[in-house]
C-alpha cells in the first residue's frame, strides 16, 4: 500500500484491509471483488490485485508460509528487489539491500551522483552502493534508517541538512548541490486518451456498471460504460432505449495515469421502462451494492457527486 502512497493515507486503508484479511489464507481465499472494495479509492489497484494472486500463490505453492530469499520473493506478483528486500530486512532481518524512491534519493545526495536517476546504469550503480552500505548486524534498523532519513529529512524539495546524521560526509551538502538532485531524464509529454463514458439511472435510482476485465489499469474494477468513440456511445443508447431523459452532458474529467492522461467526456442519462439488449457484463448497483465492490477514484467521485445532486432518486 505504501508504495508511492503516502503513509498517512495509507494507514485507514491499512487498519481495514489488516481487520478483513489478517493472514494469507484469508486473503487467498477472498474474491477479487471484495479485496479491491478495500482498495477503493487508493489507486495504484494492480497492488490490490497482486497482493491477492501472491496470496493464492502462497496458499498453494508455499504452504501459506512467506519465503525468506530475494528470489522466491521475487516469484510473487507485484514484488520486485527493493520490496524484496525491505521484506527480508525488516520482516526477516536478513542482510539485504533496498532502493525505494527514498533511499534512492538519499544515496544519490550523499555521493553527489549527477547522472540521472531514471537510467539503468544510474540504478545498477545505485544497487551496488546499496550492497556495500549494508552493516554485518542490525540490517533491519539500517534499513528503516535510511528511509526515514529519506522521507523525513532528506525530502524531495527543500532538504532539512541541518537536522540530517549524514550531513558531515554528505558531498552533495558539502558541494552545496544537494537541492539539484536527483537528476533526471528529460521527461516526454504523456499521451492524451479520450474516453466516453455513458452514466445510465433507472427509475430505481441504480446505476448501470460494467467490470473491466481485460487486462490495463482499472482491471477488476466496476466503472460507468466506456467507449472509445463518441458515436459508439450514440449508438449504443439507440439500442438500448427510446425512452430516457438526460441528466447531465458535456460534463469533463481529466484522469492522471504514470504513462498517459484521460480526458474523460460524461453523459448521464435516466431510463424510463425496460432496457432492451443489456448483455450480462453489466450490473444494476443501488448504494449498498456499491460499498461492496472495488470502484476507481474518478468513478467513487462522481458517484458521490450524483448522491449530491439526487439525493431523491439515488438508494
Ligand atoms: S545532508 Fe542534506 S542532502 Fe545530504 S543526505 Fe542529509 S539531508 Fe540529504
Amino acid at each position: 500500500m505504501l508504495q508511492q502512497t503516502q503513509v498517512k493515507t495509507v494507514i485507514p486503508y491499512f487498519v481495514k484491509f489488516m481487520e478483513r484479511f489478517p493472514d494469507i489464507n484469508s486473503l487467498a481465499n477472498a474474491e477479487e471483488d471484495e479485496v479491491l472494495s478495500y482498495w477503493s479509492g487508493l489507486g495504484y489497484y494492480s497492488r490490490g490485485r497482486n497482493l491477492l494472486k501472491s496470496a493464492k500463490i502462497l496458499q498453494k505453492e508455499f504452504s501459506s508460509v512467506m519465503p525468506d530469499t530475494s528470489e522466491q520473493l521475487q516469484l510473487l506478483p507485484g514484488i520486485g528487489k527493493s520490496t524484496a528486500g525491505a521484506i527480508l530486512s525488516l520482516g526477516f532481518k536478513i542482510k539485504a539491500p533496498i532502493l525505494d524512491g527514498n533511499a534512492k534519493r538519499v544515496l544519490v545526495r550523499y555521493y553527489n551522483i549527477n547522472d540521472p536517476v531514471d537510467l539503468a546504469s544510474t540504478v545498477n550503480k545505485l544497487w551496488e552502493i546499496a550492497e556495500t552500505n549494508l552493516p554485518e548486524k542490525e540490517c533491519d534498523v539500517y534499513t528503516q534508517a535510511i528511509m526515514d532519513v529519506g522521507a523525513l529529512i532528506c525530502k524531495r524539495s527543500k532538504p532539512e541538512c541541518i537536522k540530517c546524521p549524514l550531513s558531515n560526509a554528505c558531498v552533495s551538502k558539502k558541494e552545496n548541490t544537494h537541492n539539484l538532485l536527483p537528476i533526471r531524464s528529460p521527461k516526454k509529454e504523456k499521451p492524451i486518451k479520450k474516453l466516453y463514458w455513458l452514466i445510465l439511472q433507472n427509475e430505481d435510482g441504480e446505476i448501470l456498471l460494467e467490470n473491466k476485465k481485460t487486462k490495463g489499469v482499472w482491471e477488476g474494477l466496476w466503472t460507468f460504460i466506456g467507449f472509445q468513440e463518441h458515436h459508439c456511445r450514440k449508438e449504443y443508447i439507440k439500442q438500448l432505449s427510446k425512452n430516457y431523459s438526460v441528466l447531465q452532458e458535456g460534463k469533463k474529467i481529466k484522469h492522471n495515469f504514470t504513462h498517459y492522461k484521460l480526458d474523460i467526456d460524461l453523459l448521464h442519462l435516466r431510463v424510463h421502462g425496460k432496457i432492451q439488449n443489456l448483455d450480462n457484463k453489466k450490473v444494476w448497483f443501488n448504494n449498498e451494492d456499491l460499498m461492496k465492490v472495488g470502484l476507481p477514484s474518478p468513478v467513487t467521485k462522481e458517484l458521490e457527486q450524483i448522491k449530491k445532486n439526487d439525493s431523491y432518486s439515488f438508494l
